[in-house]
């Protein structure tokens, strides 16, 4: 109910001048007092029996004394001016609060449109709301777009936070969702689809979230006193709803693609990493030898030419060790092409081990034949490696009882070694040691054959 200052009214000028002149004409003496009895005009005087009181929408405000009817004139006067003084406010009451509706609107959808999650979301409802309405928890519940069913829970007070409804405690949500109508509780405890949660309140405003006819959720607005939202708080908040659902299907759009651009930037780096690995494998697949795990020809080829130019410019020299095994047919025709694959996986072992520059490289040249590329090495560094072959060969001790030059299995090796120049070639390299080659097969096999260039 508007309040009216009476006293203040009853004394302004203009009135107390209209009321002394009509006690003046209708020659009579008023008095009037409020409802607790406090004389705002006149006194009290026992000869006043008329009392009369003056209303407005059935409330008394004061009560009019005199001495007879004919101050039912002044009753009716003042009553009529009472009434456009209550009326009048009523209406400065109503324009104040549309002022702050539209505020409201106004400072809700400029702060819900930076929001990027839900709970700023809801959080900026509650401080915006809390300024109009008398709220002490608010929540909103989600519905799942694929069950229908409402399912995430975001609530508080000045900290808000989400989790997943406990569907023990929808009962009336879950009704607003069905009816898509929004309700006012002013007792809960009296309604029988409530069910006490954690959060004890008693009033509530509970109100769909619709977009394009489609409800996406509830918002609750409650109070742990009884009976504090009124039909005008209802409506307030019904006219919010729609933007507060559009605000909320918003954020949950960014989370959505930030959550899918996350998803698709950590498949993309799986995915990289798994081309790359299969690059990688794709790479050592050809250029290592499958049976013995070395180098292939094909890495032979590139390293050579790239060590080779390498060692031109830095005027350094490199050796070539080219390895067969001695009498390996026999040897395959006596034992079997897996127990010769076995004995060609030792002898490359032998060869791996033996050396020792992170820039020589052994090879599996073919069939059963090794190099040994050996850069910034001469001859006599090269003779070394072929020495520290041969014996490790023979301790493998491989037996070979068709070999006619020992018991076991032996290789013959032939070694060249120059200066990259730019009047010679890696050809003229691979040539000379495979003429030592041949001239170690020829000179008894097991053993190894120089020859220098340069
Ligand atoms: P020499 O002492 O003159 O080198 O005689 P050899 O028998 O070793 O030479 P030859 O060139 O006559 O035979 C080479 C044999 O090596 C023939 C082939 O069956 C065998 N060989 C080549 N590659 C492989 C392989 O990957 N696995 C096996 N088990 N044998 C191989
Ligand atoms: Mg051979
Ligand atoms: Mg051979």
């Amino acid at each position: 109910m508007i309040q009216i200052n009476l006293k203040k009214i009853l004394l302004k000028p203009n009135i107390l001048a209209i009321l002394e002149q009509l006690q003046e004409q209708l020659k009579i003496e008023i008095s009037i007092c409020d409802t607790e009895n406090n004389y705002l005009l006149g006194q009290d005087n026992s000869a006043f029996t008329y009392q009369r009181p003056i209303e407005i929408e059935g409330q008394v405000l004061c009560w009019l004394q005199s001495i007879d009817e004919k101050a039912e004139i002044i009753r009716n006067i003042l009553n009529f001016t009472l009434q456009q003084e209550f009326e009048k406010k009523s209406l400065a009451k109503e324009i104040l609060e549309k002022y702050e509706e539209i505020n409201l609107f106004y400072d809700l959808s400029s702060k819900i449109s930076t929001c990027l999650k839900v709970e700023e979301v809801v959080q900026v409802i509650y401080k915006e709301v809390k300024k109009l309405i008398n709220v002490d928890y608010i929540s909103v519940i989600l519905v799942n777009s694929i069950t229908g069913e409402l399912e995430t829970l975001i609530t508080g007070r000045d900290k808000v936070t989400k989790k997943a409804a406990d569907k023990n405690y929808l009962g009336i949500a879950n009704y607003v969702l069905q009816s898509g109508n929004p309700e006012i509780i002013n007792d809960v405890l009296t309604d029988q689809r409530y069910s006490p949660g954690t959060t004890q309140f008693r009033s509530l405003i509970c109100a769909p979230l619709t977009i394009q006819n489609e409800i996406i959720g509830v918002i609750n607005i409650s109070h742990p006193e009884t009976m504090t939202y009124t039909t005008s708080d209802l409506k307030l908040i019904v006219s919010l709803t729609s933007q507060i659902a559009a605000a909320i299907q918003t954020v949950q759009y960014y989370e959505q693609l930030k959550e899918y651009s996350q998803t698709l930037e950590q498949k993309v780096a799986e995915r990289t990493l798994e081309l790359e690995n299969a690059k990688y494998e794709l790479e050592k697949l050809a250029t290592i030898d499958q049976l013995t795990q070395l180098a292939n020809r094909r890495k032979f080829d590139e390293y050579l030419l790239y060590e080779w130019k390498r060692l031109k410019r830095e005027k350094l020299p490199i050796s070539l060790i080219l390895c067969d095994v001695d009498y390996f047919k026999l040897y395959n025709d006596c034992n079997g092409h897996l127990r010769g694959d076995e004995c060609l996986r030792k002898v490359a072992q032998v060869l791996q081990n033996t050396i020792r520059r992170p820039a020589d490289l052994a090879v599996r040249y073919g069939g059963e034949e090794f190099a040994i590329v050996l850069s910034n090495t001469n001859g006599d560094g090269a003779i070394k490696v072929a020495q520290r072959i041969q014996m490790a060969i023979e301790d493998l001790k491989i037996f070979h009882p068709l070999s006619t030059v020992s018991q076991y299995v032996t290789i013959s090796q032939g070694i060249s070694s120059l200066f990259p120049t730019p009047t010679n070639y890696p050809e003229d390299l691979i040539k000379m040691a495979d003429l030592g080659l041949y001239q170690a097969k020829n000179s008894g096999r097991n053993c190894y054959i120089l020859n220098l260039l340069n």
